[in-house]
């Protein structure tokens, strides 16, 4: 082909230098005004080089064409759009093949009439020959470097070039036809060339604006439908990789005012890394930096100067990239980077880095949620207190260890000794600390593969596996003791403390988790008794099952209880924050037993619920609250109604006749339905969250006001909260008690009162103790809370006389409500 073409003349000759230096000028400008044409995957360029090709066909010869359109060529693409050597030869190679293949083609079918018909087809026919290998070589190239080979995918972008090749093939034919009556002409075909340019900038353009909205919309969507979760960040990602075409796509958290960097997430072609702290040179990380403080991206070429992103660029072993912030709720959290830009254009640009600054910010909202429901897992499992594991982890670790073949297990149950005179002689605080001081001792005591979990209160739990004999499990309670040899340092007092540990195995017979628990409570408590004679410790043994028997008895107690009228409701006022005003009351129901006294529902609930009698319970609570708040309406009439709020149990819930019940009820007591609030814990969603959700709506339909207790202690996916019907959130003590000042907010108490503000729910604050945190609470958007700094649940009556009086006060001041006598919140 090249020796046919070498010796080839022009087709209309006598035009000489000044059409050669016109060709090649034409050349490098339409090298210059290029489309990039480039959705998802799909990469092209389309130029208006077949202008100048078929002005250099006709009127030059195809050498002369050739040394044109690299002379033309190679500066630009050298020093404008900065391309590597490699992609630069590649590139002067396809455009020298092309032309080559466009001349041989047009010369070979040229006839007598150049610029007539018979020759307009000739130069089709050369032009769309040489657009054909020009595109599938790129498309070889891309595909082979990229290791995949779609036909699909290149058919669109071949016959969008093709269009463009025909198009400006006619336009060029247009030119050649005025320049030969008059050369000056050529000047006039500027215009449209330059609309024609204009035209595809426009529609490509537009296209890649649809595309990108879709993306956004979809990425929207990705995020939604995967919970907020991690794997929803990597879909992101990977999505995000194919729209901006490039290789690498980085989301670096960070923590602190420092910026510390906490966990990376990077996915690289189909790879997908977590790291956990990971290692930053001082230049990368001064660039994270510098971008966290800024409003916006940028983008960080090949070549540039700076050493900063230099470093960046090495380390992470990228050509180019773009870089920026993350942010949730105006902090910034972290980056986001995309690296290796794929295809013809150099590099990423300004539409790009806006493109991501849009999405750095769902990513960010979406990473804010993954962290919350992290914390909220965590809080599920774990006391906030000591950050031991909970009741609820250490059951579960019991059954697993239960399940396996052949397991021999104990169960240590270890009890602080008159815990209660520490919390008495040197007040809560300090006897927090204690269990602080000796939930850490313990968890150095245990082994590595045995669980130390806080049960509540000062009682401990710990799970020793692979017990051979007693004796084995006797060691371990002695160990247990040896943390409580040296005395503690708390609030500036040297405390010895004492403790009794109960240890209960399953070596003489099979038993099951709970029958454990049971056993080792019950040798604790006998450790306890007979401390002189037993050291502190006591391995269970089948004599004490009589106190075993004694738990059993429990249950058949608190049936007789119920049918003698033994149960109360006390009464807890909810107040107003800002203005201290009683809005409602919650009951809480209490055991006056005949040998214990005034006993908590933390005793008796866990068996109500396991024998079913929490039905009973649960209907003769919920009637009783709601007469106890009619009468308060009638005495009370003046002012906002009070409203009272009662406890459901996730047994009562999945009742089929529950609502009718409570139908019942409303009716009976003749109760507007819009005051009372039933709460509900997020253990109701446990199992069967379908049954339990439409029961709450249908109880929602009759008006009633629904809460979540405790929030954030157990286990409830951000998804299903969004499922739910639920009218507010009772911020869980926990939380509460992590408050240490006003302007203290503490990171997860903070991200729980954002949900609750985005899903449109009232806030409560439970176990408010300290004035300081009914201010913070308040200071966050909580309007409401509970707790002993106000009120410590009451009788009816003393509610009653407490009423009263506030109403007294409130008709002498000409108020209607009541008013509780505490300091108003200052404005803050
Ligand atoms: P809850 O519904 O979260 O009730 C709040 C608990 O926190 C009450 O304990 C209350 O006395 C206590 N509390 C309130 N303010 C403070 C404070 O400032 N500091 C401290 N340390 N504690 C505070 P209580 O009465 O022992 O009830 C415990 C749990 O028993 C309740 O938690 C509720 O889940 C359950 N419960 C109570 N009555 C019923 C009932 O009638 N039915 C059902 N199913 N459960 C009930
Ligand atoms: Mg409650
Ligand atoms: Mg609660």
């Amino acid at each position: 082909m090249l020796a046919e073409i070498r010796g080839q003349r022009p087709a209309v000759p006598g035009f000489g230098w000044t059409m050669w230096l016109l060709v090649t000028v034409v050349f490098a400008a339409s090298e210059v005004w290029v489309v990039h044409f480039e959705f998802r995957r799909e990469a092209q360029t389309i130029s208006l080089s077949e202008i100048p090709l078929l002005l250099g066909l006709i009127f030059l010869a195809p050498r002369e064409v050739m040394a044109a359109q690299l002379i033309g060529a190679a500066p630009i693409l050298l020093f404008h759009r900065r391309q590597v050597l490699l992609k630069l030869v590649f590139n002067l190679a396809q455009l020298a093949l092309s032309v080559g293949v466009a001349a041989a083609v047009y010369h070979a079918t040229l006839g007598a009439d150049v610029l007539g018909p018979p020759g307009w087809l000739s130069a089709v026919l050369g032009t769309t020959t040489g657009s054909v290998v020009g595109v599938v070589s790129v498309a070889a190239a891309i595909s082979l470097s990229e290791g995949r080979l779609t036909l699909s995918k290149w058919l669109p972008v071949m016959s969008f070039s093709l269009g463009g090749t025909f198009a400006n093939t006619c336009l060029a034919l247009v030119v050649a036809v005025l320049v030969t009556h008059d050369s000056r002409a050529a000047a006039l075909m500027l215009v449209p060339a330059a609309a024609v340019y204009l035209a595809y900038r426009a529609y490509t353009r537009e296209r890649q604006k649809t595309e990108r909205i879709e993306f956004l919309y979809n990425s929207g969507r990705t995020l939604a439908g995967s919970g907020a979760n991690e794997s929803g960040i990597v879909t992101l990602l990977r999505e995000a990789l194919t729209m901006f075409r490039a290789e690498m796509a980085q989301v670096t958290l960070t923590v602190g005012a420092a910026g510390s960097v906490e966990a990376r997430t990077t996915v690289r072609g189909d790879d997908v890394s977590e790291e956990d702290r990971p290692v930053e040179s001082a230049g990368s990380r001064g660039l994270l930096e510098r971008v966290m403080a800024m409003d916006r991206g940028l983008i960080i070429a090949h070549g540039g100067r700076d050493e900063q992103e230099r470093a960046l660029l090495a380390d992470r072993d990228l050509r180019d990239a773009m870089l920026t912030s993350l942010k949730s709720d105006n902090r910034v959290i972290g980056t986001i980077l995309i690296g290796n830009r794929l295809g013809a254009a150099t590099t990423f640009a300004v539409d790009d880095v806006a493109l991501l600054d849009t999405l750095a910010t769902q990513v960010g909202a979406a990473v804010e949620n993954a962290r919350l429901e992290r914390v909220l897992h965590h809080q599920a499992f774990h006391d906030s207190l000591t950050n031991l594991g909970n009741r609820g982890l250490f059951a579960r670790r019991l059954q697993e260890a239960l399940d396996r073949p052949d397991p021999h297990v104990a169960v240590l149950m270890i009890d602080i000794d008159d815990f209660k005179a520490v919390n008495d002689r040197l007040g809560h605080p300090a006897g927090d600390q204690l269990l602080v001081r000796v939930a850490k001792r313990l968890a150095q005591t245990v082994r590595g593969a045995d669980t130390a979990s806080r049960l509540g209160g000062d009682e401990f739990a710990v799970l020793a596996e692979d017990i051979a004999e007693p004796d084995d499990a006797i060691a371990a309670a002695q160990r247990m003791l040896g943390a409580f040899d040296q005395p503690y340092e708390v609030a500036g007092h040297e405390l010895r403390v004492r403790a009794s540990v109960g240890v209960a195995t399953n070596l003489d017979f099979p038993t099951d988790g709970s029958s454990l628990l049971m056993q080792a409570d019950v040798a604790m408590y006998r450790a306890k008794r007979t401390r002189t004679v037993s050291g502190g410790y006591c391995l269970f043994e089948s004599s004490m099952q009589e106190e075993v028997a004694e738990h059993h008895a429990l249950r058949e107690d608190l049936q007789l209880a119920l049918e003698r009228g033994e149960l109360t409701n006390f009464y807890q006022p909810l107040v107003e924050l800002e203005t201290g005003r009683v809005i409602g009351t919650e009951a809480l129901v209490r055991w006056n037993h005949r040998h214990r006294g005034l006993v908590v529902p933390a005793y008796f609930i866990r068996v109500a619920e396991e024998s079913g009698l929490i039905l009973e319970l649960g209907r003769w609570v919920l009637r009783e609250a709601c007469r106890q708040l009619r009468e308060w309406h009638r005495e009370f009439p003046s002012g906002a109604p009070l409203k009272v709020s009662v406890n459901l149990s996730a047994v009562q819930l999945r009742q089929p006749g529950f609502v009718d019940d409570v139908v019942r009820i409303l009716q009976e007591t003749d109760l507007d339905p819009r005051h009372l609030t039933l709460e509900i814990t997020e253990s109701t969603f446990m199992e069967d969250s379908r049954t339990a959700i439409a029961r709450l709506r249908e109880l929602r339909g009759l008006g009633v006001r629904l809460e979540l207790d405790d929030f954030g202690t157990g286990y409830s996916s951000l998804s299903i909260l969004r499922d739910l019907p639920l009218d507010g959130l009772k911020i869980d003590k926990s939380f509460v008690d992590s408050i240490r000042d006003v302007a203290d907010r503490p990171a997860f108490l903070q991200a729980i009162v954002r949900l609750a503000q985005a899903l449109d729910l009232d806030m409560i604050g439970e176990g408010i103790e300290q004035q300081v945190q009914a201010d913070a609470l308040f200071a966050m958007g909580c309007r409401r809370g509970q707790g002993y700094l106000f009120f410590r649940p009451q009788p009816a009556e003393v509610v009653t006389d407490f009423l009263r009086q506030q109403a007294d006060r409130d008709s002498a001041e000409g108020g209607s409500v009541v008013q509780m006598p505490l300091r108003r919140h200052s404005d803050r």
